[in-house]
Formats: C-alpha cells, structure tokens, sequence
C-alpha cells in the first residue's frame, strides 16, 4: 500500500477512473464547460449535453461570438440557466481581455462572473496543471472526516479550515487527478449517511474512523423550509392561440428570463382577489389591459430560498398584443423547444400546452462526478 495519503488516493483513483469525454484532453475551456455543467447536474446526464455543446461551440471564440439565445436554447433542460449565461459572459471576458486565452492566474480567473474559488481550482489545476484545491460537496465531505472538522458544515469557517486542509494535500504532481479523486471518493465511498470506510484507500489517515466519527461528522444544523410563496401567472393566448412570454426584470430571481407574465401575492391579497390583483399587476408592470379568468393549472417549484406554489390564469386579451422587446408570442410548439425556466414550463406543462418532460429529465443536484 501507499505510503503517503496523496498517493494511496490516486493509486486508487487509477484503478477506477472512467473514460469521461472532458478528460480526454487538458483544454481549459473544455474542462471549464464541463464544470459547470456538472456543478448541479449528474455525469450520466450532463454528457450528453457536453457533447452536443461542444459540436455547435468547440472553442472558446466560438460561443463568446455566438448570441445568448441559441446559448441558452443548448443548454435547455439542464436548469439553473444563470450557469449558461455567466458562462457566456464570462468566455466574452476572455475573449476581449485576455485574447481568448482562459487566464492561469487564479484570481483572475476566480473574478469572472460564475467562477469563484471552486471552479477556478477545478479548471486551473486540471487544465494547467497548478497545484490548486478543488473542493465541492463531495469533497467537503471528505475533508471534514479526513480532519475530523466538528464544526458545523454550512458555516463559512468550516469550509475554509477544508479548504486549507486541502491545499495541504494536493501534490505538486497530477493536482488535477488528486482534485477529482477527492471528490470521487466522496461521491462513492465516503458517502453522506454510511461511508464504506472497509473500502476506503485513505482510512489510515482518516480522523474521523480514528475516532468512530464517520457516521457523526459532518455535522449539520437544520435549516427551516423554504418558505412557500404563492405566484400568480397568465396564460394569456393572442387571436391565433399563441402565448405570450414576458421578459422578467432584470434583478431578482430568474432575472432576463422569459416566462409568463407573473407575480407573487403577497399576505395582504386574498384568495378571493387574486385574479383582480393579476389584472392590475399586468396593467401596471407591462401596461397591458387583460381581462382574467379562472385558474387553469398549478404547479409548484423549489428554488434553494423559496418555493413557488404557482398558478395560471386564463387571460383574454382586451387590446393587440404588445410587440418590442419584453415580449414573445410563441405557439404551442414554439414553447415545446424555447428554453423556459424549468418554473415556467412546469407550469405551461401543467396547463397541457406542451407535453410533461420525460422522466430521467436531469435532476437538480449535486453532481457525482
Ligand atoms: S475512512 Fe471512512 S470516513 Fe474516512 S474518508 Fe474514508 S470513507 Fe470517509
């Protein structure tokens, strides 16, 4: 057996690595993508989408060259569509500050929209080889057992001492595979309710075992349920039977997306008054006068701060339908492709415009690499 825990872990990695398509190269964009979309996304799911997307964007100028709409229409179904778009924006920075180039330093690369400290690791030590940690979930998990951590899991000093206990550990040789070791380890060994510890290759070194910790540690506080919040849709349909899609604001949650015209009622609305409040809530935010109706689909959405308890209205327009930026009027089978907030094509779902998305659709989670 290896002597040193960093060997031992790739010793073992080695043995079980699979034949994934981004570790077939070491090209940082490609890495980069590749993070990002496993970052709440499955392998098994997330492949499938990585090879499509680097057909139609094989480098970096390519997708910093091409328009958020067919971006985000690519990265339709897999959620969280922020990822995408801080993507996009961030391959844009590239592209004009750092000639195309993804830069190695890490705060630089750590200061472009949706990168942060995890992904710059990740990238930047598979990619280029730097002797960076890397530490997602999976990982953290690991750490805090590896160095008994009793702190509680979700607070920031935690996972700052994992962090640096990390760092510690990483080798000057392969940080990469050490950094995807880890967080193999922690997706299929060191697991959250009962680690396999009998098959573990880092158990010599581990605090936790040394303690009979392992099945206390991490530990964690409960936190309170997402509050439920009632939203209010329309579904309002033009003469030729197309629905309109609003743009949302461009701060807040599901910000510059589309979807349907909505808003949350607040407690001081009754139930009795919702649609009145729905009539004078289009009139007033898109200055559209629309007589609404009954209620013709719920449906219910978790975000990581709120549940959406939604329901769409019928709506009958009482004027042309607006036209201009903030608006699109798709037809049924035009909504069936167009990238919705998973929210949203709940909700049209739920309404019968289009059909239900098929089970096996991606889950929202954390990804077992
Ligand atoms: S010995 Fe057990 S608790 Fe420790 S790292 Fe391995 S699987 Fe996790």
């Amino acid at each position: 057996m290896a002597d040193t825990l960093d060997r031992a872990l790739l010793e073992w990695y080695d043995s079980r690595r699979r034949d994934l398509p981004w570790r077939r190269q070491r090209d940082p964009y490609r890495i980069w993508v590749s993070e990002v979309m496993l970052q709440q996304t499955r392998v098994e799911t997330a492949i499938p989408y990585y090879l499509r997307w680097l057909e139609r964007f094989p480098d970096l100028l390519s997708l910093a060259r091409a328009p958020e709409e067919e971006v985000l229409a690519l990265w339709s179904g897999l959620g969280y569509y922020s990822r995408a778009r801080n993507l996009h924006a961030a391959v844009r920075e590239v592209a004009s500050r750092y000639g195309g180039e993804v830069p190695r330093d890490p705060d630089a690369f750590a200061a472009l929209p949706g990168v942060g400290e995890y992904t710059a690791g990740a990238v930047l030590s598979i990619a280029y080889g730097l002797r960076l940690p890397a530490v997602d979930g999976n990982a953290l998990r690991v750490l805090v057992r590896l160095g008994a951590l009793e702190g509680d899991i979700t607070r920031t000093a935690v996972r700052r001492e994992a962090v640096r206990l990390a760092a510690r550990l990483v080798p000057e040789d392969r940080p990469g595979d050490f950094n995807q070791a880890l967080m193999e380890l922690g997706g299929s060994v060191c697991v959250p309710r009962r680690p396999r510890c009998g098959d573990c290759p880092i158990t010599a070194w581990c605090e936790a075992r040394r303690r009979g910790l392992e099945g206390v540690l991490p530990r964690r506080t409960r936190r309170p349920a997402a509050p439920a919040v009632p939203l209010a849709a329309a579904l309002i349909r033009d003469g030729s039977g197309r629905v309109g899609l609003a743009r949302r604001p461009a701060v807040g949650l599901l910000a510059g997306m589309w979807g349907l015209p909505a808003f949350e009622v607040g407690a001081e609305t009754p139930a009795g008054a919702v649609a009145a409040a729905l009539e004078r809530h289009l009139e007033e935010a898109h200055g559209l006068r629309v007589r609404v109706g009954p209620p013709v689909a719920r449906a219910r959405h978790v975000f990581s701060h709120r549940t959406w308890e939604m329901t769409a209205f019928a709506g009958d327009l009482l004027e042309a339908p607006p036209e201009g930026p903030g608006w699109r009027w798709l037809t049924p089978g035009e909504l069936e492709g167009f990238p919705l907030p998973r929210a949203f094509s709940r909700l049209v779902e739920a309404a019968g415009l289009v059909p239900a998305a098929p089970a096996g659709r991606p889950e929202r989670r954390r990804s077992t690499r």
